[in-house]
């Protein structure tokens, strides 16, 4: 009897995700046009020794210069991009361009040691992202082991051969690996021991509730355990003050990045950075967080 009730409802719903699917759609095809018209941009963000201040690398972070709609992050297009095989290309996009502005601040004599760069599990999906690494590298004369990976930990959804054999012939190569937002995901202490990864991210939901709370501290003081053992470097994501600094430098992580330091930056004010602070303290504020 109440069948014309529910069958509104399923219209109702069927339209919304019809809605959803189109706009879908419009945003792969925005994208393709994005690359096309070069609307992507890189941002940087500062990786500080957390001991000292100085900058000790950086986080290549993509943006979309929407004609539009201005500024887009990640989050409101990556998934997309992921879904309608367009990370290839985007992916490939960041890769190089990464590179190529290493080269620019070498060739300039900014002593920035390295660059890393986020990677998205599709792209291990051809096969082939090794060889487009070291294609990267040699057409803008990086050092391999000047360029850091970050692959999140859903790349352990799938256990494939082409991905053990792509993260392998990567270490060979000589770029480091790094495991993004460790603790998130498919958190298996087993792949940290069958892939060669040079490095940790631990997640900024732990980094930020350090101060909040003593489960965080122990995971935190779990995972420089575990990199220990490894002999991999941790990093500390989303370091918003100096309180949390402190906290981190007492259970023994060195490195870290976040607003304390600074936000992701366009390439010119990076720029601007490299050349007056390489190596002075990017904090030379006393932070009001730190005394309360
Ligand atoms: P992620 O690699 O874990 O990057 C860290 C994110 O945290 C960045 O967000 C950064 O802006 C933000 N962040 C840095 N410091 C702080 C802090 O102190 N507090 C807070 N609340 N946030 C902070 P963003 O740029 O929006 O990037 C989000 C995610 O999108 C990245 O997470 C990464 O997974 C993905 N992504 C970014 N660029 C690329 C790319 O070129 N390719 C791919 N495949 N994914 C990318
Ligand atoms: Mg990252
Ligand atoms: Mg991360
Ligand atoms: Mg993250």
């Amino acid at each position: 009897e109440n069948r014309g009730h529910d069958k509104g409802v399923f219209r109702l719903y069927d339209s919304e995700m019809y809605r959803r699917a189109q706009q879908r759609i419009n945003l792969a095809r925005e994208l393709r046009q994005a690359l096309e018209d070069d609307q992507f941009e890189l941002h940087y963000q500062p990786k500080v020794d957390l001991a000292t201040g100085t900058m000790i690398g950086c986080e290549a972070l993509i943006r979309w210069m929407h004609p539009d709609r201005g500024l887009q992050m990640p989050g409101q297009f990556i998934p997309v991009a992921e879904q309608s095989q367009l990370i290839g290309p985007i992916g490939d996009w960041v890769l190089f361009q990464a590179c190529r502005d290493l080269r620019e601040w070498q060739a300039a004599n900014l002593d920035l040691v390295r660059v890393s760069v986020n990677v998205s599990v599709d792209q291990f999906r051809p096969g082939d992202f090794p060889e487009k690494v070291r294609e990267a590298l040699e057409i803008h004369g990086i050092d391999p082991a000047a360029l850091t990976l970050e692959i999140t930990e859903s790349v352990f959804s799938e256990e494939s051969e082409t991905l053990n054999r792509q993260l392998n012939d990567l270490h060979q190569l000589g770029v480091k690996l790094s495991l993004d937002d460790f603790g998130t995901g498919y958190s298996s202490l087993l792949y940290l021991q069958r892939y060669p990864f040079d490095e940790i991210k631990i997640d900024m939901g732990f980094v930020r509730g350090i101060l909040d709370n003593a489960f965080n501290r122990n995971i935190v003081s779990m995972i420089l355990g575990i990199s220990q053992v490894l002999g991999a470097d941790i990093v500390a994501e989303g370091v918003e003050n100096a309180a949390v600094r402190d906290v981190l430098l007492e259970l023994g992580c060195r490195i870290g990045q976040g607003y304390h330091y600074s936000m992701p930056l366009e390439v010119e004010d990076f720029r601007w950075l490299l050349e007056k602070h390489s190596r002075l303290p990017l904090t030379l504020h006393p932070d009001a967080t730190s005394n309360s």
